[in-house]
């Protein structure tokens, strides 16, 4: 109560727990409604009413980590591994620009070997290469002029704006841990955003769900020093993990701002059978019922997103493909909610069944061109269009508040 619409607000631990506490018991439903319409009121103040599209590429499931809550960690079993040829993601790519997908976000298993960054390199050169030429083309076409006077035009719009020309399509990676050196060449390859989860911001949680050697200061380190090597950063929590407490969630908000995050994503965790972290969650509630804990998951992930779009207003807050595993319309009631980004699935089919990162993950049968479509239905459903033609920049990136 007492914030002008569409203005942010310093929340501290104690008042964000306070509101998860009222969400949780759902002793409060004035309060929920309140909050809600005003993260919608920040996001529409921040970010206008266009949602930004980010096309997935889940370009290999290879993984030498062994996270315990994974269904593509490295010791699960019975999962057929692919990486895609270079030549397929770069297609992607292509036709992301060619349907109104500014961004491609290629996410996959992590491998430190030199053999998986040459690949990204070659992956991230290759996009940003052939998606500018193909914008040039585009963009030469739709006004009648020649290719170099599409690029001067970018130029000066670029120069206006004091920032690099939109061309193509920009370049996320989601790859995991790397040392420094390998983030600053794959900076230097044309990468400008880059997402790892810290998962959970409490260290001994973190711990009981990674075994050594991995670490919660290793992740931290990560994310400051991809911030050090000029990337945007994400980063985002599980909601739900076995042995989580709502104190931790509070702290996950300040953990973002503490960070500066420029991207936020965060998704329920959803169980797996074959992982470690399912037998534990099925260990702890051996008499749940899954449809109604999983609701009240989803509610508290889209508490988390308005919160955190309450505290940090300028970010960008992703509707995750998980909160659609719980609510087929999962997605479109969290751009209501706080969140400003959705991501279709631009995975080719064949390989979509074997990225199943946990159940009833959906759009495991669709093709790109079904996920683009079906993405412009729902955004139109809850009266938001995307923001077609713009990379969409994090404007926590550009102008810092
Ligand atoms: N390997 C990269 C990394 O770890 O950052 C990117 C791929 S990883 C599969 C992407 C995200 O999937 C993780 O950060 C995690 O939050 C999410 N994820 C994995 N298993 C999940 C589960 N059972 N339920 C919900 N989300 C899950």
């Amino acid at each position: 109560g007492g914030l002008s619409p569409g203005a942010t607000a310093n929340l501290d631990r104690e008042q964000v727990l306070g509101v998860l506490e009222a969400v949780w018991r759902r002793g409060d439903l004035n309060l929920e409604r309140a909050l809600y319409s005003h993260a919608n009121a920040v996001t529409n103040k921040y970010c206008g009413g266009g949602v930004y599209y980010r096309g997935l590429v889940e370009f290999s499931n290879i993984c030498q980590n062994d996270c315990s809550y994974c269904g593509i960690r490295n010791n699960q079993k019975e999962v057929w591994r692919y990486t895609m040829p270079v030549e397929e993601v770069v297609e992607v790519a292509k036709w992301a620009l060619e349907n109104g997908i500014r961004n491609i976000m290629l996410q996959g298993g992590e491998l430190k070997t030199e053999q998986r960054l040459a690949y990204l390199e070659a992956c991230v050169r290759a996009i940003r290469e052939e998606t500018t030429q193909l914008d040039l083309e585009m963009r030469a076409r739709a006004a009648s002029t020649t290719t170099a006077e599409a690029a001067a035009s970018a130029q000066a719009d670029a120069e206006a704006k004091r920032g690099e020309p939109e061309l193509g399509v920009v370049v996320s990676l989601s790859v995991g841990e790397l040392p420094m050196e390998q983030y600053e060449r794959l900076f230097r390859a044309g990468a400008r955003r880059y997402l790892i989860r810290i998962e959970t911001s409490n260290p001994d949680l973190y711990a009981a769900l990674h075994p050594e050697p991995m670490s919660w200061h290793a992740r931290v380190e990560c994310l400051r020093n991809l911030k050090k090597a000029g990337y945007m950063l994400g980063t985002g929590v599980m909601v739900g993990l076995p042995g989580q407490t709502l104190h931790d969630l509070a702290g996950d908000v300040m953990f973002f701002r503490d960070i500066k995050a420029d991207m936020i994503g965060m998704g329920p965790f959803i169980t797996q059978p074959g992982t470690p972290a399912t037998d534990k969650w099925t260990a702890l509630y051996p008499n749940a019922n899954k449809n109604s804990h999983m609701k009240s998951m989803f509610d508290l992930t889209t508490a988390m997103n308005a919160l955190v779009r309450i505290t940090m207003g300028n970010v960008n807050i992703s509707a995750t493909t998980a909160l659609q595993a719980i609510i087929p319309t999962g997605r479109e009631i969290a751009l209501e909610r706080g969140a400003n980004v959705v991501m279709p699935i631009l995975t080719p089919t064949q390989y979509r069944e074997s990225y199943q990162l946990y159940e009833g993950k959906p759009c495991i049968t669709d093709t790109a061109v079904q996920c683009r479509r079906c993405l412009d239905m729902r955004l139109h459903s809850v009266g938001k269009t995307s923001a077609a033609g713009v990379w969409g920049d994090p404007a926590s990136f550009l102008h810092p508040i």
